[in-house]
């Protein structure tokens, strides 16, 4: 669980970012591998440069002077406090085409650290930069031979068994098909795990884009997949063909997926091949993956691997008599032409980014439907993300030998300590659970570990990063699909490390918590102003990285976290009345985020009920801190400051497109929601603002869980 989420799902864009642009920052062209020479923006001025602003005489606030730009000191704090703190920044920032949405804080410290990893990466004789600069001599004609080879083998299945073993071979370079596979953490035995079978194979952000009345996404698709297939070599009129076929398995495929508030919340069931099989009789899962598995031991002499749905364990499948019964159902001989065209779509999909620029223009289109965005990112930006996805390790081990001081660790480090003793404090007293779980919820918190910084810098290079790097980028990123494949199938036997950052690097602008393991992950990446400066005031950085640190604790006892016991096994440990509290609680919070509206569309309070836990867990654990700090009550410019720092950190500006992608797809609530809903149902901030009660920002009633 991050604190940021996907404002952009598709094409793995994530939030792609730009910036303000009244710090002189130029875009840099697409056409070309330029890269900027501006500097990147940054608060301008010293965090402890406070100024004393007026508003019509009546009131004063001391903020800092690098906050002032982002607000709007006419609005009224207690009727809106995103717009009081952020409404300057939505005026002064522009967006360029190339991206929906930028976040003040999120986005301005991720342009500075890519820069400072495009320098590292510019220079670095390491695989990464190898990767980087493979990536940014723009991939020509020749290297669709690649692809070629695997359209060929898909045009030439004759027969159902063909087909299977044409499904293995996609997946061996990571395509998903009509299913998705993963290996993780055993919920029942947290020290193994576990091979799972998760519901996958479409190409739009969940089921609900291709059964609604609005049919602009489905329609784009299909224009999609047309021009795609017909850059790859097939005639318009067979591109049609293949874009119709495939799109009508999707949308057969998407029928009986769950909706996302509906997965969010599910828990996997186990089940023997034997079941697997007998509720999908038309899919030969075993020549699937006998062909993945003998496709892995060929590449690279790789040691003895074996098929798992053979070894006698169970599994975990999503969904078996929704998804994977009504999948069954088109897997019969008189559907393999269509099968074929969707086999031929999905593997193209994968290859357009790592293809020539026509296929990803191509394929971008899509987003403009779904978020808005008209054009690509920088091809620096997209070669960047690219080397960061296949060798997360090596790039974090590049950046945290720059870039994390031990002075920043050490601080961290403390305000993490301070955090964690605010939430064993407030557990302690929890009225509404009994005096056993309260020591329980005590005990957990304690096992909780801490990630600070990136992977150890002399950690082994993982398996999934072990492939050589070549001139040609498409190449690379077979190899490199191969290698995590291979990787995941290697590790079903092994023993789960808690401190694996699964991918996750120290130049992550954002923090994890992981439920499995019951991990914090606080990449260096985070730990930069104006989220984390050991220069700035104490309120100032509880506002900011404090709460984030509290959110990350509090997803230990979100709703989905709180079903994990002490030894993150999932399962129930609370007693019923607990329970109840508990869910009532949290119903407060899930009804009150669904009352807000963005871009005419309600926010969905039960998808995103878990990070709103965590945010108002967050603050107030901040704000316990900060009283502690204080040694007893906190007057009211310090307590304005930590709940302006807190605002800031959301300030964005998002079109209207990209508002209404993230109320739909995205587990975390719409900034604004975030600032107005969280704070809200704090007293605390209500006092710090003399908001009268009843006022949109302190209202008669309000939730609390934690
Ligand atoms: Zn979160």
């Amino acid at each position: 669980m991050s604190v940021i989420g996907l404002a952009a799902a598709i094409s793995g864009l994530m939030f792609v970012a730009f910036v303000n642009m009244d710090v002189g920052y130029t875009v840099p062209s697409n056409s070309s591998p330029q890269v900027p020479s501006a500097p990147p923006p940054h608060p301008a001025a010293a965090p402890t440069d406070i100024r004393r602003v007026n508003v019509l005489d009546k009131v004063s606030y001391d903020f800092p002077a690098y906050m002032l730009p982002n607000m709007d000191l006419s609005k009224n704090p207690c009727e809106n406090f995103y717009e009081f703190s952020c409404a300057g920044y939505e005026a002064r920032t522009v967006l360029p085409d190339w991206t929906p949405s930028w976040a003040y804080t999120w986005d301005n410290v991720g342009n500075k650290t890519n820069m400072e990893l495009l320098r590292l990466l510019q220079t670095s004789n390491e695989d990464a930069g190898q990767w980087f600069r493979a990536c940014m001599n723009v991939p020509t004609s020749r290297d669709f031979v690649l692809v070629e080879a695997h359209l060929t083998a898909i045009q030439s299945v004759g027969s159902m068994t063909e087909l299977f073993k044409a499904i293995g071979q996609v997946n061996r370079i990571g395509t998903s098909a009509f299913f998705d596979w993963s290996v993780s953490g055993d919920e029942q035995n947290p020290t193994r795990r576990i091979f799972s079978f998760a519901e996958g194979g479409i190409s739009l952000p969940d089921k609900d884009f291709y059964s609604q009345a609005d049919r602009s996404a489905v329609n784009m698709l299909l224009s999609v997949i047309t021009d795609i297939m017909h850059l790859a070599g097939y005639s318009e009129a067979d591109a049609q063909i293949i874009a119709g076929d495939a799109v009508a398995v999707e949308t057969h495929l998407a029928a009986f997926m769950w909706s996302n508030t509906q997965s969010r919340v599910a828990k996997p069931e186990r089940y023997s091949f034997a079941e697997l099989q007998s509720v999908t009789p038309g899919f030969e899962w075993i020549t699937v993956f006998d062909t993945i598995v003998a496709a892995m031991m060929q590449v690279n002499n790789k040691i003895v691997l074996h098929n798992p749905l053979t070894s006698g364990q169970l599994f975990e499948v999503d969904n078996l008599h929704g998804f994977y019964a009504g999948m069954n159902k088109i897997m019969t001989a008189d559907q393999l032409p269509r099968l074929k065209h969707y086999m031929l779509w999905r593997i193209m999909k994968d290859f357009s980014t790592h293809l020539d620029v026509r296929y990803e223009k191509a394929l971008h289109r899509l987003a403009l439907v779904l978020s808005g965005s008209t054009t690509l990112e920088p091809r620096w930006m997209k070669c960047k993300s690219s080397v960061t996805a296949a060798l997360p390790t090596a790039m974090s081990k590049m950046y945290m030998k720059h870039f994390i001081s031990d002075a920043t660790r050490t601080s961290a480090s403390q305000m993490i300590a301070d955090i964690r003793m605010e939430f064993n404090a407030a557990l302690g007293r929890e009225p509404w659970m009994d005096a056993k779980t309260r020591s329980l919820a005590q005990q957990k918190l304690s096992k909780a570990l801490i990630a600070l910084g990136g992977p150890p810098l002399d950690s082994p290079t993982p398996s999934s990063e072990s492939f050589p790097i070549t001139s040609s980028y498409t190449y690379n990123y077979i190899l490199a699909s191969e290698a995590e494949v291979y990787s995941s199938l290697k590790r079903l036997g092994e023993e789960v490390h808690r401190l694996d950052w699964n991918g996750n690097t120290a130049t992550d602008i954002n923090s994890y918590y992981n439920r499995a393991v019951n991990v914090l992950f606080i990449p260096a990446g985070i730990l930069q102003p104006p989220f984390f400066d050991p220069q700035a005031p104490l309120a100032v950085n509880l506002g900011a990285a404090g709460v984030i640190f509290g959110h990350e604790f509090t997803h230990g006892f979100d709703d989905i976290g709180s079903q994990y016991n002490i030894d993150c096994k999932r399962q129930s440990w609370w007693p019923h009345s607990v329970e109840e509290e508990f869910t009532r609680r949290s119903s407060c919070v899930a009804q009150h985020y669904s009352s807000y509206m963005v871009a005419g569309v309600h926010v969905k309070g039960n998808l995103t009920l878990a990070e709103d836990l965590a945010d108002t867990g967050g603050l107030r654990l901040a704000w316990s801190a900060l009283t502690r700090a204080n040694g007893g009550p906190v007057d009211k410019k310090t307590s304005q400051l930590f709940f302006e720092s807190f605002a800031q950190v959301w300030c964005s500006k998002t079109g209207e497109k990209a508002q209404r992608l993230g109320v739909r797809t995205d587990q975390h609530a719409p900034s604004r929601v975030r600032v107005n809903a969280g704070l809200s149902n704090m007293p605390e901030f209500a006092e710090a603002f003399s908001c009268p009660v009843g006022s949109p920002m302190n209202p008669v009633d309000k939730c609390s869980v934690w």
